[in-house]
């Protein structure tokens, strides 16, 4: 009778277009939580959800300290987003913010200061309210400029704001879960400011993952970005 493979060697054969080091970094942090857990369909569900890789994400961040920053709370420009996606996150992350954010439902939200605002964003203060829920790329993304952020969020391009490396191990984990996994459990990611949106709009969390789920293409064209970015840098 046939074994079928333990996740462990799932996670080993597993591959993603991510730069050779990032995809390292990524299968060692993955390899490591999976093979600290106990319980296999812990594990699994974890891997499934994006719990391991924004864990991945954030420990990188912690031990990160990045000097010369322009960044603290109630400096919003960052949080003024492009599009309506907003930003990829875990479901482990979306649950979170809908989890912090649900008890504001339908009092002002970021979108009265600024229409492109993320609304998790209190309109007055613009700081965010869901700080402790926030996801890896609102932690990971930093600048040295907030003028170079306000020019940004005019949609120029300029120097200054970027991501630290945590967040491309964060998004090559979630490309080595999907990969690993496939075939017996998804791995969805999501737009960060339709979770939000949902959340403040009093929408249930099955209803906010409904409307916020990315198509698998949407991790493929983010993972596709971050190599670009990483090479580059
Ligand atoms: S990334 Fe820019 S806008 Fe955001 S907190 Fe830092 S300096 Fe302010
Ligand atoms: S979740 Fe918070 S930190 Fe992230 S974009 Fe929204 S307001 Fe800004």
């Amino acid at each position: 009778m046939s074994k079928s493979p333990s996740l462990l060697d799932r996670l080993n054969k597993a591959r993603v277009a991510s730069t050779p080091e990032v995809a390292d970094r990524a299968k060692r942090g993955l390899m490591a939580y999976a093979g600290a857990q106990d319980n296999a369909q812990k594990a699994l569900a974890e891997l499934a959800d994006g719990t391991a890789a924004t864990g991945i994400g954030r420990l990188g961040l912690t031990t990160m300290a990045p000097t010369g920053l322009a960044c603290a709370q109630g400096c919003a420009f960052c949080c003024i987003l492009s599009g309506a996606d907003g930003g990829t996150i875990t479901e482990s992350e979306a649950g979170a913010l809908h989890a912090a954010l649900s008890p504001l439902a339908g009092q002002p939200d970021g979108r009265d200061w600024h229409p492109k605002a993320c609304p998790s964003l209190d309109p007055e203060t613009r700081k965010c309210r869901a700080y402790d829920a926030r996801p890896v790329i609102c932690r990971a993304y930093v600048s040295t400029d907030v003028d170079a952020c306000k020019s940004v969020s005019e949609g120029q391009a300029v120097p200054g704001p970027g991501t630290l490396g945590p967040y491309h191990t964060y998004l090559a984990a979630i490309g080595l879960s999907r990969a690993a996994l496939k075939g017996t459990r998804r791995v969805a990611t999501y737009a960060l400011a339709r979770v939000a949106a949902a959340a403040v709009e009093g929408q249930s969390l099955d209803d906010a993952l409904a409307v916020a789920r990315h198509k698998p293409t949407e991790l493929d064209a983010e993972l596709k970005r971050s190599k670009r970015d990483v090479s580059r840098a």
